[in-house]
């Protein structure tokens, strides 16, 4: 058998592929613990919620025909206009039904937009995706249908105190030249929990403006829902801009369904291309928030429940680690959003590949950070620095995980 390059791009087993495959034999490993995957939590309010809101629906028949009909290949219609007008009039923005399309997961509209975007123009030219804050989410470095299709930059570094430390966009070395088809961030940040500043988002926006680009905004953490950030941040849209969301980290991940917002070209082309590869988005994620959107829960449940649950775990968490790991030995992006926390080691003798080796050898399982630098072509130390950790499980179990850490810390600046 031969692949095409296609092919042979999507079957080969890449580090994050191989990472993955890790974390899911963690998963099977009795008394592992998964600092590791991106699953949000199972709050048990939110899972009582659905677990009642799909026996009503199934009860009203409702559950049945939204899985027995094929949606058109935007998306369920009712929940597009209920979403459009909750939307602009929670947020003020001009959004119509028509400036909304669903996809199978927001990791597929990545898919969709990074490759109307970049890869060969029919003019000979080659466009790329420009990440202008590395470290940024790992689900974007594979998704080129073309090799090389991303670049990405390095941020600034401000040291706070109470040993954390924020990223900043470094607008000083920012080149955006014409070999630049689009320009992505996620806010919050998967794998940091940084959340871009309001300024650094408006000197985005001005950029992409003045380029012809668009700025996608990958919002899958963020407001008016699931509302996984802590810090003040004005969310931003306009006919320039595409936002990306989800139902995922609402609590919903197996849904698969991924909403795009942005003008008209755009959510005509997202719903051309949801019709030739997957006919139409799937309904049960629809017809769900639809319901939650009607009832008036989707941003009451986002405000109430889910933001103060994962506000508790990190405060809950950070406390854990600084218990066994002082400032000098392990530094923290501030938490500002999201599901993880991001740790930067800045003296340990060793990288994080192998600190990642030996944790996972004591049945712990984080992510090592240099997966998060896509189109990076600098070489920068830092890159092998840091980790990313999940602070979604229980509390205990995460102590448990911080105690191995931090002996694995000491071991390897005592071998140094
Ligand atoms: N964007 C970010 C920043 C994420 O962290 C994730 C998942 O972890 C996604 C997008 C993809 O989410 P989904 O495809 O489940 O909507």
């Amino acid at each position: 058998m031969t692949f095409s390059s296609f092919g042979k791009k999507f079957t080969r087993f890449s580090g994050i592929t191989q990472l993955m495959s890790d974390l899911n034999e963690g998963l099977r490993t009795p008394g592992a613990i998964m600092l590791g995957g991106g699953n949000p939590a199972k709050i048990p309010e939110m899972q009582d919620y659905f677990t009642q809101l799909c026996a009503d629906l199934l009860a009203e028949g409702k559950l049945t025909e939204s899985i027995c009909n094929y949606d058109g290949p935007q998306g369920k219609n009712t929940f597009l206009t209920a979403l459009a007008e909750m939307l602009s009039e929670e947020l003020g923005w001009p959004i119509e039904a028509k400036n909304i399309a669903l996809t199978n997961g927001s990791q597929s509209a990545f898919f969709y937009l990074f490759n109307l975007f970049a890869g060969h123009q029919s003019d000979g030219q080659v466009k790329k995706v420009l990440f202008p804050l590395a470290p940024e989410y790992i689900g974007y470095a594979d998704v080129g249908l073309e090799e090389d299709l991303l670049v990405s930059y390095k941020p600034t570094i401000e040291l706070l105190p109470e040993g954390m430390f924020k990223y900043h966009v470094d607008f000083d070395h920012l080149h955006i030249g014409d070999d630049i088809g689009a320009i992505c961030v996620s806010r919050p940040t998967n794998p940091t929990g940084n959340v871009l500043t309001d300024e650094e988002v408006m000197r985005l926006d001005a950029i992409a403006h003045q380029k012809g680009i668009p700025l996608i905004i990958d919002n899958a953490y963020g407001v008016p829902f699931p509302g996984i950030i802590f810090s003040q941040a004005t969310p931003l849209w306009n006919l320039n801009t595409i936002l990306c969301m989800s139902l995922s980290k609402l609590g919903l991940p197996g849904a698969r369904c991924g909403i795009i917002i942005a003008n008209e070209e755009i959510i005509q082309a997202m719903s051309n291309m949801n019709g030739i590869i997957s006919l139409a988005p799937g309904s049960i994620g629809p017809a769900l928030a639809l319901e939650m959107i009607e009832r008036g829960d989707l941003l009451r449940l986002s405000e109430q429940v889910i933001r103060p649950f994962y506000q508790q775990r990190v405060e809950q968490t950070l406390a854990i680690i600084r218990r066994y790991i002082p400032a000098e030995r392990c530094l923290i992006h501030k938490p500002e959003g999201a599901i993880f926390l991001w740790l930067w080691f800045k003296d340990l003798p060793i990288s994080s590949q192998t600190l990642y080796q030996r944790l996972k050898a004591r049945g712990v399982l984080m992510v090592p950070g240099h997966y998060f630098f896509p189109g990076l072509e600098q070489e920068w130390p830092h890159t092998q620095q840091c980790m990313r950790m999940n602070y979604v499980p229980e509390p205990e179990l995460i102590e448990k995980g911080i105690i191995v850490l931090a002996e694995e810390i000491e071991r390897a600046h005592r071998e140094g």
